[in-house]
């Protein structure tokens, strides 16, 4: 896959998109990534990429001209266009999967009061992070590309993590441990230390479980539960152990068994 940033600010993207997985997947050329100075397709002497808002109010505004070339210069027919903004579908590892099979990303980052309006007609897709403001795009395209790349072939060192992870499967990862066995008077759960991988499979499916109920409760909604999923998940709402009683009171939205 092939993925073209175009920003106003190219040198923010240095250190994140040269280190760790990013690096490594550029590296094995899994995925090229450029980045572009929108400011490179202006026309004018004093290459200005904003100006002021008609009808007044505060604030600049980028230039649908200058957007306009930046965006039809990188296009392909390939070419999938995502502005990010706080006005999009907010971010969800559903449609990162989904963008992660595109052959071409073209992702703009606005800046200021944003881009005039006459540019949309330029972008397949709107993409927020999240319902919070930012001063810049530059943020949200790094959260994008990080999410996309490390799904590509050949990204990860072990893929099995993958499946695993929180959101894969719509349920919270399980909780993790490393040594020492003994830490500040916690031991680490016996099963761990079994060696046997079929209780260790079940535990963590359970925990997987439980934890989802008690910190995503929503999620359990959206899952597609199997037969052990289901048999798991009766054996912690009927087993009050597992659920201090005031997270059991902080759950509201907890569902119930004829939800699932
Ligand atoms: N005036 C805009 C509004 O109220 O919708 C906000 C502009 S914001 C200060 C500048 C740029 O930051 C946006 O054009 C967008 O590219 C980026 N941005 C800010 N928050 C974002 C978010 N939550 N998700 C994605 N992009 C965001």
């Amino acid at each position: 896959m092939k993925i073209d940033v175009l920003t106003l600010f190219p040198q923010v993207f240095s250190s994140t998109f040269e280190e760790s997985i990013i690096k490594r997947a550029r590296e094995k050329s899994l995925t090229e990534i450029r980045i572009s100075n929108i400011r490179d397709f202006t026309t004018d002497k004093h290459k200005q990429v904003d100006d002021y808002p008609y009808g007044g109010g505060p604030g600049m505004v980028m230039k649908a001209d200058v957007v306009g070339a930046a965006i039809k210069h990188h296009r392909t027919v390939d070419s999938w266009v995502i502005y990010m903004s706080p006005q999009g579908k907010v971010l969800g590892q559903k449609r990162v999967e989904e963008l992660a099979n595109k052959k071409h990303l073209i992702i703009l980052c606005g800046h200021y009061e944003g881009i005039d309006e006459r540019a949309a007609d330029e972008f397949d897709e709107e993409i927020s992070i999240g319902d919070y403001i930012l001063t810049g795009g530059e943020i949200p395209a790094m959260v994008l590309v990080d999410a996309v790349v490390r799904l590509m072939p050949g990204v990860l060192g072990d893929e099995k993590s993958l499946e695993e992870e929180s959101f894969s499967a719509s349920l919270l990862e399980y909780p993790h441990y490393t040594r020492p066995a003994l830490y500040a008077d916690s031991e680490v759960p016996p099963v761990l230390l079994s060696g046997h991988h079929e209780n260790i499979r079940k535990w963590r499916k359970k925990q997987s479980l439980l934890r989802t109920l008690l910190k995503r409760p929503d999620l359990l909604l959206k899952h597609n539960f199997n037969d052990e999923e289901k048999q798991l998940l009766c054996e912690i709402l009927f087993d009050r152990e597992n659920i201090a009683s005031e997270e059991i009171q902080g759950i509201h939205s907890a569902p119930s068994l004829s939800d699932v």
